[in-house]
């Protein structure tokens, strides 16, 4: 099937918001108007073989070829204008390049002329390459080349009009913008609902709010380690890094959803508060995944259009035009993502899990924790330990912090957290051992003073 037919379908298929398929790059005008751009070029004797050719000769700057320019007036205006700029070598106003044909020459001369007084001079150097390829020519001003061979030959750059590459950018640069104002209200909207979600997450899953909300926060403790296991849009194995296709991210949402219902995870949501936001927050994703698609399929025509725009040039601009059209969401961001990271600090943080608060040296939770200097955490029993063995240094950013800690380093309102996000396994043994390392915490604090003294 040919491309355009598969973009039309898809853009049927997939359920987009009318709204989103009006904005989508409209493929099939950019064809039409890729077959006058081929015209144009034709009529002046630079078919894609010719610029194929120039471009293939193309080997150092000033020599014979041609430069395909999308930014070329370096201005204000937001639109790209493109500029197509031939080199050749031209002597007495004749271009004796044998490579281009005749009716090429002819034109080329013709608008050498026209802008003689643009003209710049760019190196003055024999060609020897292009001397001896011309002697095998007979057209006239090529005889003449030949009895000048010894002669320098001045390279100019001559500057082609063309009208209708200039539309062509103009209507795909637009659409592009579109799409880029397009995602950007898309964002904002999801951004809202994420924000509103992960406020009604705090405020259900509070453990002040009582049994059941405790209840429910565990169960969201183990339906977010599913969700982060899933990996739907984003992942940071080292095995598959990246951001994920739509078609993977589907994939995943899927299993995600799979096993939660396997587990029973929404059914034993004791609130209906709970129940409620998790609905909510699938639906967040089938429209981070919606956006994905979107953005990928418009992405996909913007190359394929791109790519045929070369294939009958030779002009090269499937690399220089996602640089120059300076698109951050279509073409450079990623909506999905970016959301995605947002989901994760306001939607998934609000339910804690306890390996995020484990002391990175023991493991163990850090009911104590001690706030370093360097803004790193251990528990206090792991810092009585490094100042005994007067080790200075933080074991994760090696600051010079360990025996500046005191009391005050006591991050209070970490610890309160801790007690009413952690509080399960805590019992009376927990709170003795922290009373002792508390006392531990003293005396080393009590021991480094003395030796201060005894510095
Ligand atoms: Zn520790
Ligand atoms: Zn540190």
């Amino acid at each position: 099937m040919k491309f355009a037919q598969e973009f039309k379908k898809a853009l049927q298929r997939e359920d987009f918001p009318q709204r989103w398929i009006d904005s989508a790059i409209p493929y099939g005008q950019l064809k039409k108007c890729l077959k006058k751009v081929t015209r144009e070029l034709e009529t002046i004797g630079l078919d894609r073989d010719t610029l194929a050719q120039l471009a293939s000769s193309q080997t150092s700057a000033g020599d014979l070829g041609f430069h395909y320019d999308l930014d070329g007036e370096p201005c204000n205006s937001k639109h790209l204008r493109p500029r197509l700029t031939i080199f050749v070598h031209l002597k007495d106003g004749v271009v004796v390049d044998a490579k281009l044909s005749p009716a090429t020459r002819d034109f080329l001369e013709k608008v050498a002329i026209g802008r003689a007084e643009q003209q710049v001079q760019l190196t003055v150097t024999p060609d020897v390459d292009h001397e001896s390829s011309a002697s095998d020519d007979n057209d006239a001003p090529v005889s003449d080349a030949d009895a000048i061979s010894a002669t320098p030959c001045p390279v100019r750059q001559v500057e082609i009009p063309l009208v209708f590459d200039g539309e062509f950018f103009d209507i795909l640069q637009n659409d592009v913008f579109e799409l880029d104002t397009l995602q950007g209200e898309e964002a904002e909207r999801l951004k809202g609902e994420i924000a509103s979600l992960g406020r009604t997450m705090t405020r259900t899953t509070r453990p002040a709010n009582g049994k059941k909300a405790r209840e429910d926060l565990a169960r969201w403790r183990e339906i977010f380690e599913l969700y982060l296991d899933a990996r739907i849009f984003f992942s940071t194995r080292e095995s598959d890094h990246g951001a994920r296709t739509a078609a993977q991210a589907l994939k995943q949402l899927q299993w995600f959803q799979q096993e939660v219902l396997q587990r029973k995870h929404v059914q034993s949501l004791k609130l209906s508060a709970s129940r409620e936001a998790f609905t909510i927050f699938l639906n967040l994703n089938a429209m981070l995944l919606q956006n994905l698609k979107f953005q990928e399929i418009n992405q996909l025509a913007v190359t394929k259009i791109l790519k045929k725009f070369d294939k009958r040039t030779s002009l090269g601009v499937a690399k220089t035009f996602p640089v120059a059209v300076h698109s951050e969401r279509l073409l450079a961001g990623s909506v999905a993502r970016d959301l995605c990271a947002q989901v994760s600090s306001e939607v998934i943080a609000t339910v804690p899990q306890l390996d995020d608060y484990l002391c990175p040296i023991c493991f163990a939770v850090a009911y104590w924790p001690i706030r370093l200097q360097c803004e790193h955490v251990f528990c206090s029993r792991c810092l009585v330990k490094m100042q005994r063995k007067s080790e200075r240094f933080c074991p994760l950013c090696r600051g010079d912090v360990i025996m500046r800690a005191g009391l005050d380093n006591f991050d209070k309102a970490r610890a309160a957290f801790m007690r009413e996000y952690f509080q399960r396994g805590q019992g009376e043994g927990e709170s003795q051992r922290a009373r002792t390392w508390e006392r531990d915490f003293r005396t080393g604090l009590h021991r480094r003073s003395l030796l201060r003294h005894v510095v």
